[in-house]
């Protein structure tokens, strides 16, 4: 190791960490290591502590490296999906009859796995908004609560909570928080520093932020809480593969130069937008007018890429807008670099319609991308000529 994990600077750590030169050839970057197992000098004596493919890997090692110097944890475990890291984690820490108090506008995937998948398992929840701190104390005192999960910035409605003041409230409880950090990637929000337990990881999304490799990522401290997660990774196998690490882990070596024009594009977008007749409301943390612009500015580096649009002419106006864009490709998912437009309400958001967590019809998520603002903003100017 170059022991660059601890470099004070994000964009060094995020170039360095688990990124040692192969000391053979000397290969500025490191092999993948698509080997399934590894050969033992007599029974039991592995090199360098490899033994099978399940249970360690050096490509996602190092990884999994990467990501606890990029979040200031200690320990990370990267799987193959967001959804399998938060499976793993529930599944590692909660035992039935232990209850989740949820925001009340949490990724669908995560709404549909715990009250589908680890509600029949035994795990209760209860969906709050988790701007209330109030009504989550309420709702954390009521049950045997073990984790108070939140994401903020909030998908798609851009909701920012205090994780400071959150933390207080589940600690209060003997709870854990649980913090979704996808949408503001660990360099712009490191929730560990603000008083978070665990962060989880759709690496799918910034984290990768080339749209070409589906991953996740939970990131956590506490060393027995660790050990209980790295079991569940190893006894249950959702791991990611070597080739999906290393993308991983080249996306991640960019994350800081990308979420910068990833926040700058999009302010300009949302200014834009701000201004526009049809627009009801423009939902950014970067606009001084949105609720959580102040705490934002404060908990996080930068506000991020992401914009939700509605509109006064309804779910007629946000469908055709969706359907009218040339640079912003219609599709799921966020956090590439290219530019994404999403209707939630009938895509990422479909599972929960008609829940409690069901998002308004007249709205529209931006992923903002890479590309020149003046170009991405042109293409909206057109999309809204077509209203
Ligand atoms: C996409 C996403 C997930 C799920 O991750 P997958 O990689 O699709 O399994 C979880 N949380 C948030 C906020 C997401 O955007």
């Amino acid at each position: 190791m170059t022991a660059l994990e601890n470099a004070s600077g994000f964009n060094t750590r995020a170039v360095h960490a688990g990124q040692s030169f192969e000391p053979r050839t000397g290969a500025v970057v490191p092999p993948v290591h698509f080997s399934s197992t590894y050969a033992q000098d007599g029974i039991g004596g592995l090199r360098d502590g490899y033994e099978y493919g399940r249970g360690g890997n050096p490509t996602r090692d190092a990884l999994q490296l990467q990501l606890a110097a990029l979040e200031g944890g200690r320990h990370a475990f990267s799987f193959a999906s967001g959804l399998a890291a938060e499976d793993a984690l529930i599944r590692a820490l909660l035992v039935p009859g232990d209850h989740i108090v949820l925001g009340n506008d949490a990724y669908g995937g995560t709404y549909r796995l715990i009250s589908r998948v680890l509600g029949g398992w035994g795990v209760g929840h209860t969906v709050v908004d988790m701007a209330d701190l109030e009504s989550v104390a309420a709702a954390v005192a009521a049950q045997q609560t073990r984790f108070v999960w939140v994401e903020t910035p909030s998908n798609p409605m851009m909701k920012v909570t205090d994780i400071a003041g959150l933390a207080a409230v589940a600690h209060d409880a003997g709870a854990l928080l649980v913090v979704d950090n996808t949408f503001a990637s660990p360099y712009l929000q490191n929730p560990l520093a603000l008083g978070a337990d665990i962060v989880v990881h759709s690496t799918t999304k910034y984290i990768g932020g080339h749209s070409d490799v589906i991953g996740g990522a939970v990131v956590l401290n506490d060393d027995e809480l660790a050990g209980k997660v790295g079991f569940v990774q190893f006894a249950v196998g959702a791991v990611s593969s070597p080739m999906d690490a290393f993308l991983t882990t080249r996306g991640l070596k960019t994350l800081g130069v990308r979420m910068d024009r990833h926040s700058a594009n999009a302010q300009a977008v949302a200014e834009w937008l701000a201004g526009r007749s049809g627009v009801e409301t423009v939902y950014y943390p970067g606009l001084p007018d949105h609720p959580g612009h102040e705490l934002a500015a404060k908990q996080m580096r930068g506000f991020g890429g992401m914009v939700s649009v509605s509109f006064t002419g309804g779910e007629a106006a946000a469908r055709k807008v969706a359907e009218s864009t040339k640079v912003f490709t219609l599709a799921e998912s966020l956090g590439g670099i290219e530019s994404l437009v999403n209707y939630p309400s009938e895509m990422t958001h479909a599972s929960v319609k008609g829940t409690e967590l069901a998002v308004p019809e007249n709205l529209i998520r931006l992923s903002v991308g890479i590309e020149d603002a003046a170009d991405l903003i042109a293409d909206l100017d057109q999309a809204f000529g077509q209203l």
